[in-house]
């Protein structure tokens, strides 16, 4: 059989390279999980994937009533699940004022790491029951978090404190909305939703990966400056970001380059080791990549967990 691959965001770029990828290998049928239906329906057919490769499904993931909605029509649909790929984020550089999700929790953190938490807890019992050879959960990492790179010591830089703003909620009325308790910064904030992503990996890895044999991986897929996760961006910057990181960093990557490494983190047999973050160097080969100290911390790991768990209501 074929296999199926949940992707969320998969309506814009990182995620729609990957599910062109997988969906052109007619090996894969891929489930767009996406906020905006149609904005996901012109996106796969201007992307040329044919119907008989994806659904689209809707997740508004700045809601955990529309992620345990998608969760429950997703096990009455009665497809398997065998890889699932936590993708979508949102990126707020110039925000002055903070936005929140449904449940008040501060945009990019909610979305970014409460929203795919959830996600993933309630799905992994179907990656589990899956009897797909490789079964993968793979969540989409950054540079940006990691302070041991040239791009992870650009101001402002990620920093989870001792987690007292996450611990109160997020929500600026009792709690900052910062995940280190201080003033609203989003590029901090998106910084430190991505280092949230890369220490969940690896819990989930220490906590599932011997019984359940999937494997949890992250990603850093280079920089794909030219990608809607710069939108909210001054316009100066967006017209000298990707030319800076194509000739200056050497770090640019193409939408459609970055989807295959994604895609390959998601399928290939040979990238099956459970608990990595995975780069490409320069020939675009992928290798084993070291993750700073914060994004390796596994106390952190285990109190982000445990707090997680109960904002979004599973303990
Ligand atoms: P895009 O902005 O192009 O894509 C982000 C996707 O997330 C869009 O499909 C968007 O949906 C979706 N999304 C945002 N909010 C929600 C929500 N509440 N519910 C459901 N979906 C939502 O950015 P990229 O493709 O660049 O980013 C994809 C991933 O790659 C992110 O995890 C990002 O952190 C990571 N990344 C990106 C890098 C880069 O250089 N661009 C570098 C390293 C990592 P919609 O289309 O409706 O807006």
């Amino acid at each position: 059989r074929k296999g199926s691959v949940i992707i969320t965001g998969a309506s814009s770029g990182l995620g729609l390279a990957t599910a062109k990828a997988l969906a052109e290998t007619g090996k894969w049928h891929v489930i767009m999980a996406c906020r905006d239906f149609l904005k996901a329906e012109r996106a796969a057919k201007s992307a040329g994937m044919s119907k008989e490769n994806y659904t689209i499904m809707h997740l508004d993931l700045a809601s955990l009533d529309s992620v345990r909605q998608f969760v429950d029509s997703y096990k009455q649909s009665g497809r398997p699940l065998d890889v699932l790929v936590c993708n979508a984020a949102v990126y707020q550089p110039t925000a002055k004022e903070p936005s929140f999700t449904a449940e008040g929790f501060e945009l990019s953190v909610g979305t970014n790491h409460l929203g795919h938490f959830l996600l993933s807890r309630l799905l992994l019992d179907d990656l589990k029951q899956s009897d797909y050879p490789s079964k993968r959960l793979i969540i989409v990492g950054s540079i940006t978090g990691n302070t041991n790179t040239l791009a992870g010591n650009v101001p402002p830089k990620a920093n989870l404190g001792d987690l007292r703003g996450l611990a109160g909620g997020l929500n600026g009325l009792n709690s900052s909305t910062m995940i280190d308790g201080g003033e609203l910064d989003g590029a901090k904030a998106y910084k430190d939703s991505k280092v949230c992503n890369m220490l969940t990996m690896q819990e989930f890895h220490r906590r599932f990966h011997e019984e359940t044999g999937i494997t949890f991986a992250s990603l850093y897929p280079g920089c794909i400056a030219t990608s809607g996760l710069f939108r909210e961006h001054i316009p100066l910057f967006r017209l000298l970001f990707p030319p800076f990181q194509k000739y200056i960093t050497k770090g640019f990557v193409s939408e459609d380059e970055a989807g295959k490494r994604l895609a390959q983190v998601a399928s290939d047999p040979s990238l099956t080791k459970s608990g990595v973050y995975w780069s490409w160097n320069k020939a675009s080969a992928s290798f084993e990549n070291q993750l700073s100290q914060e994004a390796s911390d596994q106390e952190k790991a285990r109190k982000i967990w445990e707090v997680s768990e109960k904002l979004v209501g599973l303990a």
